[in-house]
């Protein structure tokens, strides 16, 4: 079995769902007392997220290469980036390693593909919703993308940094998340890509009409798919 660099605290919320998921798909894989070999970077979210409000997507980029470094000398077979959002510095942080870095956009858009789906929502922080680097990622593999309005981007964006990132579950965005996936859904998405890795806390498969796809759980089986050789 690989060992698997998860680069986490982003936000630690959803680094636990990470290493639970990771290990539960192990000893799935392999039974009794197996689990995952993993080494854990977590980063204090406070940093980055002051990075990524002022743009320095730069210094944002040098200290999660700086870590995967870390974790690649400490023993580290492939690297996962727990968070959709940061693989804005994907291409900085692979340039820093010589271990294989695991995209999250990758490992979705397969998972949306094999269900036969080509037109599918997004939701995530505004970053992801509107920059290239997700949105282009997914449309490499075939996918076209439909994200919400920007009154319903911004809410979304507010919903995951000053609620979900800080362990606040409240049935009223949850409520708001079914009504934005459910407008997603009569613009045609025929899915839904739960583009940040701290959404699937909030809602799941009942909150929607079409299927789900929880890129945290996509991540960490294709994680899991790796290191345990497919
Ligand atoms: N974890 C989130 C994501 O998957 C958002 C927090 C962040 O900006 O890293 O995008």
């Amino acid at each position: 079995m690989k060992t698997i660099g998860l680069l986490g605290g982003m936000s630690w919320e959803s680094t636990v769902p990470y290493y639970r998921l990771i290990n539960e798909a192990v000893k799935q894989r392999l039974g009794g007392l197996h689990s995952a070999r993993l080494l854990l970077h977590s980063v204090d979210f406070a940093e980055i997220e002051a990075l990524q409000r002022s743009g320095d997507w730069e210094a944002a980029g040098r200290q999660l290469a700086s870590a995967a470094r870390g974790l690649e000398t400490a023993g580290a077979d492939l690297l996962l980036i727990g968070a959709n959002t940061m693989h804005r510095v994907a291409p900085a942080v692979e340039a820093a390693i010589g271990i294989p870095l695991l995209h999250v956009g990758d490992a979705t858009a397969r998972a949306v593909r094999a269900a036969d789906i080509v037109r599918v929502g997004l939701l995530g922080t505004r970053f992801t919703m509107e920059q290239a680097f997700y949105v282009d990622r997914l449309a490499a593999h075939g996918l076209e993308v439909l994200v919400p309005s920007t009154a319903e981007r911004e809410e979304v964006h507010r919903v995951i940094y000053q609620e979900l990132c800080a362990g606040r579950f409240e049935p009223s965005s949850r409520a708001r998340f079914r009504q934005v996936m459910a407008g997603l859904v009569a613009r045609g998405a025929q899915g839904v890509i739960l583009g940040c890795t701290e959404i699937g806390l909030l809602v799941d498969a009942g909150d929607a009409s079409v299927p789900l796809f929880d890129t945290t759980r996509l991540h960490a089986l294709a994680a899991v798919e790796a290191a345990l050789g497919g």
